[in-house]
């Protein structure tokens, strides 16, 4: 039987994708053997690859002055290869700090090149919100500005995102897919797939062409952009289980009704969970500022530390697993990616309803 997933990522994926890779997993289209045995090089992959991009496209509306790079190393590789391409000696980069993946993106940056602080949101150890526009204190010749789209750890997402001059880099990792975007907004997007998209080991960057045109060339060429936009991502071996199930997700969602009635689905469910948690705020508390708060990663606490324990414990046994908050910030946090339908939300909450009661 199938569990209800409230898992931070790696996340639960819609059921008919996996059902459609089990069913091709030993036999791909007649060709006698599974997808993870086929060369990537081979026409059967290579369809696979193409539609997945295509479809990547498709959903998020990606314009053609962009590339769509299918790489590996996570997120996190990102956070090193950004300023490795995107950082040149003599500029800075401005990062807006919203959460611990935040800092880690500039701690990196740090080692590389030139980094200022552009906002930083941390109080009292915690993050509770994403900063205003008028808090962000920009250097208009930045190289460029980087921000967290969704903060994973501490449930707080940009509504909107903020208005700068210089090139806009966003860490999508944890809402890339779960809302309609303005690509044009952004010079370069990252995540890695393991969310919204797929299994973890493909990172997908979104960057403008002539980004990747003016980008630094003395990094090792396996760094650079411009490597794998000419490869078309096939320049060494790619994931490519990773990326024939990343197709199967978004031919999922496609059919579903594409990235809209996604996006009307995610603010269903966060309406009802943050509706439950704000009538019950005698019991539980939601630290987040509303103008901030998180539709995939919603934290709340019980009156206790050991009954936070003891709530994650009773929903494991009622079936819904991965509801305990990050190890840094402890607490309850259910992440309720695209797989995470509204009923599997409305059950969070009758649980939490009859635990509230004892
Ligand atoms: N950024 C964000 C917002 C994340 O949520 C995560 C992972 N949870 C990362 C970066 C790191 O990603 P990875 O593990 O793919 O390196």
């Amino acid at each position: 039987m199938r569990v209800i997933n409230f898992n931070a990522g790696p996340a639960g994926l819609p059921l008919p994708a996996l059902e459609r890779a089990q069913k091709e997993m030993c036999d791909f289209e007649g060709t006698g053997m599974g997808i993870l045995e086929h060369s990537h090089r081979g026409k059967a992959y290579e369809a696979v690859h193409d539609e997945a991009m295509s479809l990547l496209r498709e959903m998020l509306s990606i314009p053609d002055s962009y590339e769509v790079l299918f790489l590996q190393g996570g997120a996190s590789q990102q956070f090193a290869v950004v300023p490795m391409n995107l950082l040149p000696v003599g500029k800075s980069a401005d990062y807006v700090i919203t959460g611990g993946w935040s800092e880690k993106a500039l701690e990196e940056a740090a080692r590389l090149g030139t980094v200022r602080t552009a906002a930083n949101t941390k109080a009292d150890g915690v993050f509770r919100r994403v900063p205003t526009q008028a808090e962000l204190d920009l250097d208009p010749n930045a190289a460029y500005v980087h921000v967290t789209s969704n903060n994973t750890l501490f449930g707080t997402q940009w509504a909107a995102f903020p208005d700068v001059t210089a090139p806009l880099v966003c860490d999508m990792s944890s809402d890339i897919l779960g809302r309609r975007i303005d690509v044009s907004k952004f010079t370069l997007i990252y995540a890695g797939a393991q969310k919204n998209i797929g299994p973890s080991g493909v990172t997908i960057v979104i960057v403008k062409k002539d980004a990747v045109a003016s980008a630094r060339k003395d990094i090792p060429v396996v760094f650079r952009y411009e490597t794998f936009a000419k490869a078309k991502s096939l320049y060494n071996t790619p994931p490519t289980f990773g990326i024939y199930l990343m197709r199967n997700v978004l031919a999922y969602w496609k059919e579903q009704g594409g990235i809209d009635a996604v996006q009307s689905r995610n603010e269903k469910k966060a309406k009802v969970l943050y509706d439950a948690l704000d009538a019950s705020s005698d019991y539980f508390s939601a630290p987040v500022e509303k103008g901030s708060r998180s539709a995939m990663n919603v934290v709340f606490r019980t009156p206790s530390e050991e009954l936070d324990k003891q709530f994650v414990k009773t929903a494991a046994s009622a079936g819904m697993v991965g509801l305990a908050g990050h190890r840094s910030t402890g607490g309850v946090r259910a992440s309720l990616y695209n797989a995470v339908s509204v009923e599997d939300v409305e059950r969070l909450v009758e649980l939490m309803e009859r635990f509230r009661k004892g």
